[in-house]
């Protein structure tokens, strides 16, 4: 048997035992080893299907182990390949109307929009696009808490709609202090569809051809899980 497959068994195996962190182990290193050549020539779809529910499962994996936005990131994988199907419809069930992972309530949901958008931004700007120590993520994430309550206290979110909510967040620029280079502030990546020539809005197709909403594809905002380890 091709090790890959030995490697994606043993990580189900892990995940039926609730062992969600060795079986992530086991299925990340299945799709290191999994061959991705000729996946987009005819009579490849027995492997995209494959790919597609390796992917499914790493997500199940991330979801059990607490890492909810990456569990929406590997499904998102999962439904680029497989166009149609039950990832589809897991993905709209978990994610909230800005792509990441539901919370219990609108405000959280709102909290970590606004988090992930400062935070990744943060991290985009540093050299290493990773953060370094835990003082480092703590003073970060205060900073960030700071400018959430002054926000919070100054706006009143609930008149507005997600897109002006997300337009709000990103027009605030937090100064983050001496660590950073804070040039690609101003240079916020917005994906243009060109062949109409209008900015992309949350709520429509992803230029990419994957047929789900901008927001939870090319859109998506990270959620700390994910940014903290320089996925995006
Ligand atoms: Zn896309």
């Amino acid at each position: 048997m091709q090790s890959w497959l030995i490697d994606y068994q043993r990580g189900l195996r892990w995940l039926r035992r609730h062992r969600p962190l060795r079986a992530l182990a086991y299925l990340e290193r299945a799709l290191l080893a999994v061959p991705t050549d000729r996946l987009r020539s005819p009579g490849s779809g027995s492997r995209r299907a494959d790919i597609a529910r390796l992917f499914y499962y790493l997500g199940l994996g991330f979801r059990k182990a607490g890492m909810r936005n990456r569990a929406i990131g590997s499904w998102v994988e999962s439904a680029r390949l497989e166009k149609r199907g039950t990832v589809r419809r897991k993905l709209f069930r978990v994610t909230n109307r800005y792509g990441m992972a539901r919370q219990e309530s609108r405000e959280i949901d709102d909290q970590q929009a606004f988090y992930g958008i400062q935070l990744s931004r943060y991290i985009r700007s540093k050299q290493s696009h990773r953060l370094g120590t835990r003082a480092e993520i703590d003073m970060i994430a205060e900073l960030i808490d700071e400018y959430w309550a002054r926000l919070r206290a100054s706006a009143d979110l609930s008149q507005l709609t997600c897109g002006q909510k997300l337009e709000l967040f990103r027009s605030i620029v937090i100064v983050f202090p001496f660590l950073t280079v804070p040039e690609d502030l101003k240079t916020e990546d917005v994906a243009v569809d060109f062949s109409h020539g209008r900015r992309v809005g949350d709520e429509d197709r992803c230029v990419c051809g994957s047929g789900l909403p901008y927001r939870l594809c090319h859109g998506r905002i990270p959620g700390a899980d994910e940014a903290l380890i320089g996925k995006f």
